[in-house]
C-alpha cells in the first residue's frame, strides 16, 4: 500500500469519525499491535479506530475498502494465535467499547448483545434471570463475545455443552463494503438456506465484522459434584480420562501436569499437592452425579490414581476450577511462554501426553501441559528465555513437534484458539488443497478486495 493512499485513508477516517475515535498516537498504537500470543508477527498500524457504534464500523469499512487498506478487528486482544495482531499499515478496528447488553429474552431463552460485551459480564447478567450462558473460556472475564464467536472459543464446559458456535442463534455483521448482514433466526430450529451464522463463527475477522450476536441461554444447571484425582504421571492421568469417559458422562474433565500445578501453587498458594505427576478435575452436574462420580473415581483408581477426593461442596469445587483457570497466567510467571493448542481423539490422549513429555526432554524445553482433557484438547505450554536464541529456537522446534504429534495421532492443529497466523503454516496439511481453495473462494465472495484480516485464518 503506497504511503499517500494510507495517509489519505487516515485523513478520511479522522474527517468522518473525529480524533476521539480515530487514534494515530504511536504509543497508543503500539499497545494495540499484539494479542496475547508469543512469536506471531505484528506490523505497525496506520490508525486505531475505537468504534462506539455500528455506524462507526460501517464508516471504517467503507473507507478501508475504497483505499484497499487492511482492517484488523480487535475484541479484547486475548487471542492466542496472532489473529488480532496488527498488519503493517492496517486500521486496527477495536470494538471493545461496543459493550451493551441489548436484551435478555427470558421466555425465548435468548440474549442480544453488542460484540464487545465480556463473556463473564453476560454470564452474570443472565444468572439473575435463572439462566446460563454455557461457553466458558478460561479467559471469560477478559474476552469479548465477538472475539469468542470469531474464534469459536472453547472452554471447560464443551465436554457436555459444546463450543461457542453451538450457542449462537444469529449475528449482525458489517461486510467489507459496509453493507449489513443479518443471519440466523430467533427460533430453536431454522434450516433456511446456507448456514451463514456457522460460516461467520470461527472466521477470525476475515469475512465480516460481527457487531451484534443473539446467543442461546439455558436454565441454570444443578450444582456440580467434583472429583479430584492425582496420578504419578500425566500418562496415567490420560489413561484415566479414557477410562472415565467409558463409564460416565461428566460435565467437565480438566487436566494439569506437575509443572502446571507447581506454577499455579507458586502463584496462588492454594495448598495444592505439588508432588504428583498430574491432576484431574472431574465434575458432573447431572441428576445422577453421585453415581457418575463414583464410577469416575473407580476408573481413576483402576488407572493408578495415587489420591482421590470427592466433594459436593460447590465452593470447594470452584477452587479447583480457579486453579485450572490460573494455569496460563501462572506459567507466564516462569518465563516467556508459547502456548500450543492441539486436540486428538480421546483414546489418543495418553499417547499425546507421553509424546509431549518426550519432546520436552529431547528439545530441553520446560513444558507445562494442561487442558480440556475430556475433549482431547491439550495446551502444552513451552516456557523459554526470550533473550536466549538457543532457548527460543528449541521452543520453536518443540512447538512444531507437538503440532506434528497431534497430526500423527489423527488430531487437529487447533482445538479452540484458531489459526490466526501462528498455525497458518500447517493449514494446507490439515484441511487439504481442495478445502483450502474453497475457503479462499468464500473469502473472495465476502471480501473481494481482501481487506479483512488478510493472510490470516485460512
Ligand atoms: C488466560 C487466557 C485463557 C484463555 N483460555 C481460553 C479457553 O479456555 N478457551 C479458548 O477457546 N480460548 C482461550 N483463550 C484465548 C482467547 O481468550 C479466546 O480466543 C477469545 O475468544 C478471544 O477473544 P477476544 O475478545 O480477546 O478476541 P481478540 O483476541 O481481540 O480477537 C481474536 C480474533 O477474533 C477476531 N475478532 C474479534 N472480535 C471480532 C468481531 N467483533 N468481529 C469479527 N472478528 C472479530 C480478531 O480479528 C481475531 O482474529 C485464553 C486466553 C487467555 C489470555
Amino acid at each position: 500500500m503506497p504511503e499517500p493512499g494510507r495517509s489519505a485513508a487516515v485523513l478520511d477516517l479522522l474527517d468522518r469519525l473525529g480524533p476521539e475515535i480515530v487514534v494515530v498516537d504511536v504509543d497508543i498504537l503500539g499497545s494495540y499491535r499484539r494479542d496475547h500470543s508469543a512469536f506471531a508477527d505484528a506490523g505497525e498500524p496506520a490508525a486505531l479506530v475505537r468504534a462506539q457504534k455500528t455506524s462507526d464500523v460501517v464508516e471504517v469499512l467503507c473507507i478501508a475498502n475504497r483505499y484497499g487498506i487492511p482492517v484488523v478487528t480487535r475484541g479484547a486482544g486475548t487471542g492466542l494465535s496472532g489473529g488480532a495482531n496488527a498488519i503493517e499499515g492496517c486500521v486496527v478496528l477495536s470494538v471493545a467499547a461496543m459493550d451493551r447488553i441489548l436484551d435478555i429474552d427470558v421466555p425465548r431463552r435468548l440474549a442480544a448483545v453488542e460484540c464487545g460485551v465480556l463473556n463473564g459480564t453476560l454470564a452474570r447478567a443472565v444468572e439473575v434471570h435463572g439462566l446460563w450462558y454455557p461457553p466458558d473460556p478460561a479467559s471469560r472475564e477478559i474476552s469479548t463475545i465477538g472475539g469468542n464467536i470469531a474464534t469459536n472459543a472453547g472452554g471447560a464446559c464443551c465436554l457436555k455443552y459444546g463450543v461457542t458456535g453451538d450457542h449462537v442463534a444469529g449475528l449482525t455483521a458489517v461486510l467489507a463494503d459496509g453493507s449489513m448482514l443479518v443471519t440466523g433466526a430467533s427460533t430453536r430450529k431454522n434450516v433456511a438456506g446456507f448456514d451463514l451464522t456457522s460460516l461467520l463463527v470461527g472466521s477470525e475477522g476475515t469475512l465480516a465484522v460481527i457487531v451484534e450476536a443473539r446467543v442461546r441461554l439455558h436454565p441454570t444447571p444443578s450444582p456440580a459434584s467434583t472429583l479430584v484425582a492425582f496420578f504419578a504421571s500425566p500418562e496415567a492421568a490420560g489413561q484415566a480420562v479414557v477410562a472415565i469417559l467409558e463409564v460416565a458422562q461428566p460435565s467437565l474433565l480438566e487436566l494439569m501436569d506437575r509443572t502446571t500445578v507447581r506454577a499455579v501453587e507458586k502463584m496462588t498458594h492454594m495448598g495444592l499437592e505439588t508432588e504428583a505427576g498430574a491432576l484431574l478435575v472431574v465434575q458432573s452436574n447431572s441428576p445422577s452425579a453421585a453415581i457418575e462420580m463414583e464410577a469416575a473415581s473407580s476408573a481413576c483408581a483402576a488407572s493408578g490414581a495415587t489420591y482421590r477426593a470427592h466433594t459436593t461442596d460447590v465452593t470447594e469445587g470452584q477452587l479447583f476450577l480457579e486453579a485450572r483457570r490460573a494455569a496460563l497466567p501462572a506459567l507466564e510467571r516462569l518465563g516467556t511462554t508459547l502456548l500450543d493448542d492441539v486436540a486428538v481423539p480421546v483414546p489418543s490422549v495418553p499417547a499425546m501426553l507421553e509424546g509431549i513429555r518426550g519432546i520436552g526432554e529431547r528439545r530441553q524445553v520446560t513444558i507445562g501441559t494442561f487442558g480440556h482433557a475430556g475433549d482431547g484438547n491439550l495446551h502444552p505450554t513451552l516456557v523459554f528465555d526470550a533473550a536466549d536464541p538457543e532457548s527460543v529456537a528449541a521452543a520453536r522446534l518443540a512447538f512444531d513437534d507437538i503440532v506434528r504429534l497431534s497430526l500423527d495421532n489423527d488430531g487437529t492443529i487447533t482445538g479452540e484458539h484458531g489459526i490466526g497466523s501462528l498455525k497458518l503454516p500447517y493449514m494446507e496439511e490439515m484441511v487439504g488443497p481442495t478445502a483450502r481453495s474453497l475457503m479462499h473462494g468464500i473469502k473472495r465472495a465476502f471480501d473481494p478486495n481482501g481487506i479483512l484480516n488478510p493472510g490470516r485464518a485460512i
